[in-house]
């Protein structure tokens, strides 16, 4: 008999989300309103900084609405690296704004910054650093090349929660702003959404009010006690980008949980590292130091001497019943990135050497160690 089907990722939900969802909607207030402040406030005070929170409907969302705040504009270059999800390189096209790829560090898989300074021009205006997997990049690096050059730094840290560089946790480091998701498969979801981290207060009211039509709440404040209360005003054209209380009541359950989470990732990403040691796979390089990887992905590469191609690696666990990803195929070569901007693989050989042999392991907190000992059991019956 077949065992059942092993998903790649699952979301870890239980009575706590379920009831504090039950109450938000059987309380009236279901969209933005106090559980969405409360999210906020949580959120900040995990990071322990005096960073502002500012919730939103996806990471997409919050990525598009801190370049917006940082004022990118058509004209503009923003760098980031081929190995990501489109997410990181459409919100620069929504601002008018021409994404620059570049190429990827092989052992982290990162964003190679040795590469940043090739790329940048006189239409750069930001690097939009990727912590692949839940690893942070080399942040003192990227920080550095950003003062030197003048240039913004937005972080995609929507694997990256919690993740720490160098004893601080992403969110808290020196760019301007860090975005985190909390779609279905990250390790903190609410179904949809994400939040901005930023300790400029100028770009937290930007996103503040254009995450909610542009209308503006700090006029509204000021005249609170004058005005009735039907009275705004719209400062901007602004989007439909803020997160539900329905979602927020959920974020504030996964928070509770969150190193609990990280533990669990964390054992099982151990546990994997000791018992794939030994098949012809190059392993996920992990975080040393006081650094602190996030484990969102469990990321894996066939060496030449594997005795099956990766695609049909994917296929045997497939039929074995394990689902597995691939994360991701390089932005380089999905058509829209690649005709807009005439992009070869050969610009981008540690992405696409990367690509050819990687796949992604199921490694998630409702797994069981019995399904972690199927995947194990499986892999080594198919590359021994
Ligand atoms: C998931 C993801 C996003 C987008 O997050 P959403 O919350 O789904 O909008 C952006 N960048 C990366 C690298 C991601 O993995």
């Amino acid at each position: 008999m077949n065992s059942p089907f092993l998903p790649f990722a699952l979301p870890d939900i239980d009575e706590r989300e379920i009831n504090a969802v039950t109450e938000c909607l059987r309380s009236g207030w279901i969209t933005t309103g106090p559980k969405a402040k409360e999210f906020e406030q949580c959120f900040a005070r995990y990071l322990d900084s005096n960073a502002e929170a500012v919730s939103v409907n996806s990471a997409t969302a919050g990525l598009h609405l801190a370049l917006e705040a940082l004022g990118i504009g058509p004209g503009d270059e923003v760098i980031l690296p081929t190995l990501t999800f489109t997410a990181t390189a459409e919100v620069v096209r929504y601002l008018g704004a021409d994404p620059v790829l570049v190429d990827i560090d092989p052992i982290t898989l990162n964003i190679d910054p040795s590469r940043i300074e090739g790329a940048i021009t006189r239409r750069t205006k930001a690097i939009m650093p990727v912590h692949y997997g839940g690893l942070a990049c080399d942040m003192d690096e990227i920080i550095d090349i950003a003062r030197v050059n003048k240039l913004y730094v937005v972080e995609d840290a929507a694997h990256a929660f919690p993740t720490r560089y160098k004893g601080r946790l992403v969110g808290t480091l020196d760019s301007d702003a860090t975005v985190f998701s909390f779609y279905a498969n990250k390790t903190m979801t609410t179904g949809e959404g994400g939040m901005v981290v930023t300790k400029n207060p100028e770009i937290a009211e930007r996103v503040k009010i254009m995450r909610i039509h542009g209308i503006s709440r700090d006029v509204f404040d000021r005249f609170v006690s004058t005005t009735p209360s039907w009275f705004y005003e719209v400062v901007a054209p602004g989007f439909k980008d803020n997160l539900t209380d329905i979602a927020a009541a959920m974020g504030i359950e996964q928070l509770r949980k969150i190193d609990r989470f990280l533990l669990r990732r964390e054992r099982m990403a151990a546990r994997y590292n000791e018992a794939l040691a030994d098949l012809p796979l190059v392993l996920p390089a992990d975080a040393d130091g006081d650094s602190q990887h996030a484990w969102h992905l469990y990321v894996v590469r066939l060496t030449e001497e594997a005795p099956i191609s990766r695609n049909e690696l994917i296929e045997h666990l497939s039929r074995q019943g394990i689902g597995t990803s691939v994360h991701y195929i390089p932005l380089h070569r999905h058509p829209y990135w690649r005709q807009r901007y005439g992009l070869e693989p050969d610009q981008f050989p540690e992405a696409e050497a990367a690509y050819q042999s990687m796949l992604s392991l199921p490694l998630y907190t409702k797994m069981t160690d019995e399904d972690q000992t199927r995947v194990i059991d499986t892999m080594r019956e198919l590359l021994c």
